[in-house]
């Protein structure tokens, strides 16, 4: 089972020590083994089956409900999803969700990237970008001449959530990408008009899918820049992908097995206690991470602003003497795996998702063998 790497220090964590589930990755996440158990158990009759038909449609169906009774949808919101992940709705959005202008809050890596397809968009004005360092995140100010506000509700890359509310004054559709935060953050659908996510964070499936709660403010936009002429590749039109989703469909084929394991993970969720429970769920897995890290001689929290430190992410920095690379490579060769850093924030760091799948005894486990891993390389 365990996969032992030649570089890492030869340190063996004892076994009393390790946590139940050694996946602490960011996104692929941990699914839990209920939900592929589940979908071994459908496998002969749902895998390889057509997507137009019942049997398809009906997970799609009860994802679409499930994610309604999630966040509590008021009347006019819909569920849409598509192929393609986050990445793809972004450039979905230039095309039919921005009127002329947007504005957005980047904070990293992720909310950067929406910033930089608006930016690229040869048929919108330049969008307005309010940048702040790593580790916080900016506030979104109310102009007359911006259409859309694009907030992150969580920063994977640097692990700072933010609250989601409505720029006081604006009258622009709020754009929130989600894609780690839905399912284990608080939101209130009255405060957005498009909330998008893929479901290989919280959701515990797969990638390649997007996912979009939209108001009826922003299906009213869809519409509006659809009839207004504006040329938009079928594959990034979002009236398409609303068309389809009312037929519990999507355009092109999707991955089957991701929307089932989604539409498992949803129903688990709502079973517990819906957003409640997922959001105290992982505010506890937050307080363990951060309240081990404070007490140590060798971690830091990274978000020097506790109301800013993810729930869902939590990313703690180690002291000059440790290094985190021997660490995280020591915990993988244990079969911890993907407590690595975000790559290009180029830090001494731990990066730790602590997703609604991941059990909250785990992170209090993880944080132990951290602890002893560190004693070891020491010594
Ligand atoms: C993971 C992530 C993305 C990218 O999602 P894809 O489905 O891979 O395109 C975008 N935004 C945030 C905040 C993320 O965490």
């Amino acid at each position: 089972m365990i996969a032992y790497v030649t570089d890492a220090p030869d340190i063996r964590i004892p076994a009393n020590l390790l946590p139940t589930d050694g996946r602490f990755g960011s996104g692929p996440s941990k699914i839990r083994p209920e939900a592929v158990a589940a979908l071994a158990e459908s496998a002969s009759t749902y895998l390889g089956t057509s997507h137009r038909q019942k049997t398809v449609k009906s997970v799609v169906g009860s994802l679409r409900a499930g994610l309604r009774d999630l966040f509590s949808l008021p009347e006019g919101y819909e569920v849409v999803l598509g192929n393609g992940g986050t990445t793809c709705f972004w450039d979905a959005a230039t095309f039919c969700l921005v009127e002329r202008k947007s504005q957005h809050l980047s904070f990293g890596e992720f909310s950067s990237k929406f910033a930089a397809a608006a930016a690229a968009a040869p048929h919108l004005d330049d969008p307005e970008v309010i940048t702040s360092p790593a580790g916080t995140h900016p506030t979104a100010v109310a102009r007359d001449d911006v259409d859309l506000y694009a907030l992150t509700h969580n920063e994977t890359s640097t692990g700072v959530m933010m609250p989601i509310t409505r720029p006081a004054g604006a009258s622009g559709l709020v754009a929130v990408d989600a894609t780690s935060g839905a399912g284990g953050l608080p939101v209130d659908a009255a405060d957005v008009d498009a909330y998008y996510f893929a479901p290989q964070k919280c959701f515990a499936s797969d990638g390649g899918l997007w996912v979009a709660v939209l108001s009826p403010a922003a299906l009213e936009r869809v519409a509006a820049l659809k009839a207004s002429g504006r040329w938009v590749p079928a594959f990034l039109d979002l009236s398409i992908a609303i068309d389809n989703s009312r037929l519990d469909q999507t355009y092109n084929t999707p991955a089957l097995a991701t929307l089932y394991l989604f539409d498992q993970q949803v129903r688990w969720m709502n079973e517990q206690g819906g957003l409640a429970f997922t959001t105290e769920r992982c505010a506890r897995s937050a307080e363990v991470l951060y309240t081990w890290a404070e007490s140590s001689d060798f971690a830091t929290p990274f978000v020097a602003n506790p109301e800013e430190r993810s729930r869902v992410v939590g990313t703690v920095d180690l002291a000059d003497g440790v290094d985190a690379k021997a660490v995280a490579a020591t915990l993988r060769a244990n079969g911890i795996v993907d407590t690595e850093p975000y790559r290009k924030l180029g830090r001494n760091q731990l990066r730790i998702a602590m997703f609604p799948a991941v059990e909250p005894d785990d992170v209090a486990a993880l944080c132990a063998c951290i602890t002893h891993v560190v004693g070891a390389l020491a010594s």
